[in-house]
């Protein structure tokens, strides 16, 4: 019972209570007038895909896109030309209205205009007297050179056309890098796999290895291992943030040959026998360690 005493006050005391609905009306109403108001056009989003090569120099795209501008018939007014808005008779223009309840004056927004302060009679043919037209532009992104993927970009006031003189929002662009079928990023770094025969491991050779930049060739000397790396220096991306040019990091990959003749096979077998465990450093320490630590449970 005590709460319902305090909602019967509430509701039950003339003046005071209107007062209340009178704020709550102008609060809520906040809203809604704020749409009878100058209103900034909505910001666009745009998600650009570039491969890996336009994101490393940089590329400048066209961007088709669909926004509100301010129509060019009316002038943004909502009015057919020729005819001019009427002034709302129960604010006379000023969108509000000042509501006096005892002591207290509160200025609300008018319920006749909603607070716009005039009404068209004759609505623009283009805009329906809403005063934006939806019109196709182009628009040209530029792409910095380093850009990564996820990289969103700002462009100012391209956005849709604000209503009633409202001023413009803005256009963003997310960048998504396609992946590269060689190539991988890592901050400025490029990475590359290269598979090199293990002949080639064996003896050393001079390859071909795949840059941003183009080809370049790279001496891998006798008897490199599966996953070595060498840096190409000055190889990798611009940085985007200006902290200079990253590397090229090559991962060496040997690869077992596969699909061998019996004469090949024959020559592997030859190989295998005339060189003992000698040519294997890696697998002789590792045969070494295993033993030990055999031996070592043993005990
Ligand atoms: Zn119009
Ligand atoms: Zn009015």
């Amino acid at each position: 019972m005590s709460s319902s005493g305090f909602q019967g006050g509430f509701g039950s005391s003339g003046g005071f209570s209107d007062i209340f609905e009178d704020i709550f009306s102008d609060f809520f109403g906040g809203a809604a007038r704020s749409h009878e108001r100058p209103q900034r056009g909505s910001d666009l989003r745009y998600e650009l895909e570039v491969s890996f090569e336009e994101a490393a120099f940089g590329v400048e795209k066209p961007v088709e896109l669909e926004r509100e501008e301010t129509c060019s018939n009316c002038k943004g007014e909502g009015a057919r030309p020729g005819t001019s808005r009427r002034p709302c008779a129960v604010c006379h223009g000023a969108g509000q209205v000042l509501a006096s309840s005892g002591f207290f004056s509160i200025s609300r927004t008018c319920h006749k205009c909603h607070g716009r302060g005039s009404f068209v009679d004759h609505p623009c043919g283009s805009c329906a007297g809403t005063g934006r037209t939806l019109v196709e532009r182009k628009i040209q992104v530029k792409v910095p050179a380093g850009a990564d993927n996820g990289l969103r970009l700002r462009i100012s006031g391209e956005g849709e056309a604000g209503l009633r003189g409202g001023p413009r929002g803005d256009f963003y662009v997310d960048v998504r890098v396609r992946p590269h079928e060689l190539f991988l990023r890592e901050g400025d770094n490029v990475l590359c796999r290269v598979p090199i025969s293990f002949v080639q491991a064996a003896l050393g050779a001079e390859i071909e290895v795949p840059t941003l930049a183009g080809a370049s060739t790279l001496k891998v000397p006798p008897g490199t291992q599966n996953g070595r790396t060498f840096k190409l220096k000055g190889k990798g991306l611009a940085s985007f943030r200006g902290h200079g040019i990253g590397d090229e990091e090559v991962h060496i990959l040997v690869e077992t040959p596969t699909h061998l003749t019996d004469e090949q096979k024959d020559l592997l077998k030859q190989f295998a026998e005339s060189s003992g465990d000698k040519v294997n450093p890696i697998s002789q320490s590792f045969v070494e360690k295993a033993r030990q630590l055999f031996s070592g449970k043993k005990e």
